[in-house]
């Protein structure tokens, strides 16, 4: 009796570490640097998957609306217009246009802080995201605020 017991927990065992075997070297040949690939998923990591962290109200991230008024009066149609016509009207991680954002989802492209710092204005810290990259950098910040600080000193 006992010994079926055992039998059945080293299969599960073995069942859950071929299971995290395949997960392993999920990026491996793609286009991405080795550290920016390992704090990639160190994040993931540590933040458990994306898709279980509970959105609006509820979330820990939302903080009762007031985050609209801490923008600073520079951060304002002007400069993010500038930046959209800097970024090309193109969403800097997937490349969506402003015309298909327009058409997708109703709206035009969002101007976002790398650092997250809303009160750092300079062009340099602004980029144009898309409305659905702009919620996936939010919920990955430290590793976008890296990806993106890079990804600017290594362009002209
Ligand atoms: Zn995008």
């Amino acid at each position: 009796m006992a010994r079926g017991k055992y039998v059945r927990t080293a299969e599960h065992r073995l069942h859950q570490s071929l299971k995290h075997l395949s997960q392993v070297g999920f990026w491996t040949g793609k286009s991405r640097s080795s550290d920016i690939l390992k704090k990639g998923w160190e994040t993931r990591r540590k933040n458990g998957y994306v898709h279980k962290v509970p959105t609006g109200a509820k979330s820990h991230f939302w903080k009762g609306g007031i985050s609209f008024e801490e923008y600073p009066q520079e951060f304002n149609k002007e400069l993010k217009l500038k930046i959209r016509e800097r970024d090309n009207f193109t969403c800097q991680l997937c490349g969506k246009t402003e015309g298909e954002e327009k058409k997708t989802c109703g709206r035009i492209l969002a101007v976002n802080h790398i650092d997250f710092d809303k009160k750092n204005c300079d062009e340099s810290n602004l980029n144009t995201l898309c409305c659905s990259c702009n919620a996936k950098v939010n919920f990955h910040r430290a590793y976008y605020t890296e990806y993106f600080q890079q990804y600017q000193t290594c362009s002209p």
